[in-house]
């Protein structure tokens, strides 16, 4: 089992059979040794991919993705969840959240990414698949390539993994869950 896989088995808590809680180490008490490592393991996967930028979507996903970006030595862009009046050329699109169920705008300035970069996306969670969704709109928009996407967490059993294996995404997860049974997680497959 991966650092993350362990983390998850000791601290992250089963609340259904569809959400896991880490909210004591990922998702609002943020531990930085362990986004450190979550950082150097997708920097060390995707780096042959030749990123240019780093793309998350905010909160959750700000600290795995800049602890990439800073392994990379890239710039990380996160998308904003409202518009700031500071905000000159926005470029905006829908996300249904699977965890609030309901849907938001997420916008980011439009020369934040240019055509011709390469984006690396990052976040803590993969479900449904919609806040990808969103973000390769947010891309379409900007002209940019998508080079690959990478997930701390993954929950195989919805909707996102196959979505984005249709698109041939380069693709990678820490810690991708099969099940979650009884309040007991079972891996995909166990990361090294
Ligand atoms: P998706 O857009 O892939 O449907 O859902 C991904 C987003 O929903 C993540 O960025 C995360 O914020 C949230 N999310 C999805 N599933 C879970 C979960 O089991 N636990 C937590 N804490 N957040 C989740």
């Amino acid at each position: 089992m991966n650092f993350l896989q362990e983390r998850i088995e000791k601290d992250g808590r089963v609340l259904s059979e569809r959400i896991l809680k880490v909210d004591n180490f990922l998702n609002h008490t943020i531990d930085p040794q362990l986004m450190d490592q979550i950082g150097k393991a997708f920097a060390d996967y995707f780096k042959d991919t030749k990123p240019s930028k780093v793309l998350t979507i905010e909160s959750g996903g700000i600290a795995p993705a800049l602890m990439t970006a800073l392994h990379l030595n890239i710039p990380v862009i996160y998308a904003k969840k409202a518009k700031p009046s500071t905000m000159d050329n926005p470029v905006s699109t829908e996300v249904f959240s699977f965890t609030k169920q309901k849907t938001y705008t997420i916008c980011m300035e439009k020369e934040a990414i240019v055509p011709g970069d390469r984006v690396l996306f990052i976040d803590d969670f993969l479900a449904d698949g919609q806040a990808f969704k969103g973000v390769e709109d947010l891309m379409a928009q900007t002209g940019s390539t998508l080079c690959g996407c990478g997930f701390c967490i993954e929950k195989s059993f919805q909707k996102g993994r196959p979505y984005i294996e249709s698109k041939g995404y380069p693709f990678y997860s820490l810690a991708p869950i099969e099940k979650m049974v009884d309040g007991k997680i079972f891996w995909l497959y166990v990361q090294n």
